[in-house]
């Protein structure tokens, strides 16, 4: 792995950077958000604006009709595009279902569902959990019963991010009941019109409405709705799940946070002192920025994997090594930022959606506006995506492998 400064890389992040400051409008310029999708009209409008600069599919291959950038360039925009404060993308569509369609499905499918998500008029969630079926999603029981050239569609999937505001979903089905688990599942992608359907809110400790209960009840879904072919379900979602795996840590949040704390340190101020001056909370920022550092260098090694095609249980194994510490450090820096708020940390502000953006508000009220409401959210970091407990396992797993 070479970790020597890559002078083409730097020149594409000022591309990117150039980039943003001549098209990333004002007004969508650093809106905190409820956790990790933009209001809709920023995200659509933003999508928009990358498409017309022919970066409407940031992370495929070019004959896809994506960028055809490499792990470490996709890398190198998500954190520009986070740290300019850019809306954030439908990652269920371009990170998750595009690939698999891309990967897996007819021309006829790829010619429905792309352009879609070029332009944001089709945005997506993802429907594969269920209650008692989360870390062991195989054993998912929403079924789905041949009826001529449809399924008909009986279950519910619950915590589907988004849903009330999603045009269609993609769905875990169990399309044979009697095969073993893995083998009768089946993935279709579900109009959200469609009759049947009754989609029911969660709302989480953030204060904002993501989550949401997805009830399927006869819900009629033509067989040309299915990617593969029926029970290749289990298949199609390993490939989903292996995606990108440098992503997991997040680590253009936690550059973000970096910032954040660091802007937090010295404004703040603490008696005659800035905080950034008392020793022990520079200890804390230090330790911080040495566990970033090497999180950031985990990422540029699992992307090399990545990019080299080497998809074998060392791969894996850091892909959950980075989850695991990536998310665990996201937690523990937006609960010392809360801390070095002081009062201000406690004050639950409203969210993103109803917040007055006009309104005047004292200088440490500004600094401190989102950051409890992410705290909160990072609480769920460690489970979506799979749980850190699950992810100690496969690490466990896969170590006996290498
Ligand atoms: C904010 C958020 C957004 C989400 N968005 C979506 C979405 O859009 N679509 C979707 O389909 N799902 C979504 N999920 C669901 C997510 O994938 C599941 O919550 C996750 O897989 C864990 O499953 P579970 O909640 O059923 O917990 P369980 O699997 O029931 O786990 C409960 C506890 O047991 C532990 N545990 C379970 N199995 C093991 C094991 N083998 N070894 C050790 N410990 C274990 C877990 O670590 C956890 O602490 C979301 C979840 C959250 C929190």
């Amino acid at each position: 792995m070479d970790f020597q400064p890559d002078a083409g890389l730097d020149i594409f992040r000022q591309e990117v950077r150039d980039f943003l400051r001549d098209n990333l409008p004002a007004d969508l310029a650093g809106k905190p958000s409820c956790s990790i999708r933009s209001a809709l009209p920023d995200l659509v409008r933003w999508q928009r604006i990358l498409d017309a600069r022919g970066w409407g599919a940031p992370y495929w291959p070019k004959e896809h009709g994506g960028t055809g950038w490499s792990v470490l360039q996709r890398l190198a925009f998500d954190e520009e595009c986070v740290a300019a404060g850019a809306p954030t993308l439908d990652g269920f569509a371009h990170k998750l279902l595009g690939p698999v369609i891309n990967h897996f499905a007819s021309d006829g499918q790829k010619a429905e569902h792309l352009p879609g998500i070029f332009q944001a008029t089709r945005l997506w969630c993802q429907g594969f959990s269920e209650p008692g079926s989360g870390s062991d999603l195989a054993s998912l029981r929403t079924r789905a019963e041949l009826d001529g050239d449809h399924y008909v569609v009986n279950g519910q999937k619950i915590w589907t991010s988004y849903a009330h505001q999603a045009d269609w979903i993609f769905l875990l089905v169990r399309t044979d009941a009697s095969a073993r688990k893995q083998a009768g599942i089946s993935f279709l992608l579900v109009d959200m019109k469609t009759p049947g359907i009754t989609v029911r809110p969660i709302h989480s400790i953030d204060g904002c409405h993501h989550l949401n209960e997805t009830f399927f009840d006869n819900v009629r879904v033509p067989v040309h709705n299915r990617i593969g072919a029926e029970g290749d379900g289990w298949k199609i979602t390993k490939f989903l799940l292996n995606n990108e795996h440098a992503t997991a840590a997040d680590l253009p949040i936690l550059r973000r946070y970096q910032q954040q704390l660091r802007a937090l340190l010295r404004e703040l101020p603490a008696g005659a002192e800035r905080l950034l001056e008392q020793p022990g909370i520079v200890l804390q920022l230090v330790r911080f920025e040495a566990e970033l550092d090497a999180v950031a260098m985990l990422v540029k090694r699992v992307a090399a994997m990545e990019q080299a095609g080497d998809h074998g249980p060392a791969a894996h194994a850091l892909g959950s090594v980075l989850k695991v510490s990536g998310t665990e450090l996201q937690q523990r820096v937006t609960e010392f930022m809360v801390e070095v708020l002081g009062d201000y940390g406690a004050i639950a502000y409203p969210t993103p959606e109803a917040m007055d953006t006009t309104a005047e508000r004292l200088p440490r009220e500004e600094l401190a506006r989102g950051i409890a409401m992410e705290m909160l959210f990072r609480r769920a970091s460690t489970l979506y995506g799979g749980t850190s407990e699950v992810q100690r396992g496969i690490i466990a797993k896969l170590l006996f492998q290498l």
